[in-house]
């Protein structure tokens, strides 16, 4: 692939028209008026600014939160299950994928409600390349789109980029990965084929990173915690998912290259575009696995002690390691040096 995606919702594909539709859409937003979408548009402010706006190409005023503006014919012609707060629209044909997603995330939502009192409506969108939005990014990578609901797209089916780009590696899968993905009864294949339903589960993950005071973190902060929500739910009632998004993110650099990047300087300076897709999936891997060791430590606290400790605050990624690295000496600033994972 050599347009510069990268996973999910940050990617750096370069448009210019984007950036246009984003202009016209911050304009549009002038005129909000309930806090509710006060709050909305500073969420945005910060996503676009954390994330360069990338993620809202093909954005309507309605995907920008200005929940006034009627939804056009085309977003209610699909099958849906579910409604408010979470629904799940899906393209023809994959209602078995959207079923599992509903029950996946309305688990993970009930599980927040009852320790995050927070008002946020989600919409999953499984869609075919038929249905696929053509501005945003290519089949198969799930994305993102702050606003009430928060939209989160996924594909239905496993031809998408994602897919391809771990299945590449399906010849030479060291012996490490494959006992531990024997262990879950999948082959590589099968393995690589449910990797994006997996991120649209960390996906889902944003919606309490977003809302619990954590929406001023930096940009890798906000990955990791957003799957650390995800990982909390997961390891505790989808462990199955657990165990896969964490097999997975050792399917990285497979075939026996080196990333050019090891430092979280590096990647919050130069972020997807400037450290090039593999390196950035690389980067999130090692995120993944860093936060499950994280999560072996310090379970669900680790979430309580970093919203205390961030509660709001707008902070850059050096700060971020300094503050961890007071609430854990010795988990954070070291390993900022080299996010490298190794089994
Ligand atoms: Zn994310």
């Amino acid at each position: 692939m050599e347009s510069s995606t990268v996973l999910m919702e940050e990617m750096g594909f370069d448009s210019s028209s984007l950036h246009e539709e984003l202009a016209l859409d911050s304009d549009s937003l002038v005129n909000v008026r309930s806090m509710n979408e006060f709050r909305i548009t500073r969420l945005q402010n910060r996503f676009n600014r954390l994330f360069g706006g990338i993620l809202i190409m093909g954005a309507s005023a309605a995907a920008m939160g200005c929940s006034s503006t009627p939804e056009t014919q085309e977003e209610t012609s699909f099958a849906t299950i579910g409604s408010s707060p979470l629904t799940v629209e899906y393209s023809d044909g994959a209602e078995e994928l959207a079923q599992l997603q509903y029950e996946r995330i309305n688990g993970m939502m009930k599980f927040y409600a009852s320790q995050y009192d927070i008002q946020q409506d989600v919409l999953i969108r499984i869609l075919n390349s038929d249905d696929w939005e053509t501005q945003g990014p290519p089949y198969g990578m799930p994305s993102i789109r702050p606003g009430n609901p928060l939209v989160i797209t996924g594909p239905a089916t496993a031809d998408g980029v994602i897919v391809q780009d771990v299945i590449q590696y399906a010849d030479v899968v060291p012996v490490f990965l494959q006992e531990k993905l024997d262990g879950i009864g999948l082959t590589f294949e099968e393995a690589a084929q449910q990797y994006p339903d997996l991120i649209v589960y960390h996906e889902a993950g944003h919606a309490y990173q977003f809302n619990v005071g954590l929406d001023g973190v930096n940009r890798w902060f906000a990955e990791f915690m957003a799957s650390y929500f995800m990982v909390n739910y997961t390891i505790q009632h989808d462990p199955e998912a657990a165990q896969l998004f964490e097999i997975m993110s050792y399917a990285t650099y497979l075939d026996g290259s080196t990333p050019n990047y090891v430092t979280l300087d590096d990647l919050e300076r130069l972020y997807a575009d400037g450290v090039g897709m593999q390196n950035y999936d690389w980067y999130q891997k090692q995120l993944n696995l860093k936060l499950f060791s994280v999560y072996r430590n310090h379970g669900a606290d680790f979430i309580d002690a970093v919203i205390e400790a961030f509660d709001g605050k707008q902070v850059t990624s050096e700060e971020t390691i300094a503050i961890l690295e007071k609430l854990y000496p010795g988990e954070f600033a070291q390993w900022a040096q080299d996010v490298s994972v190794t089994d």
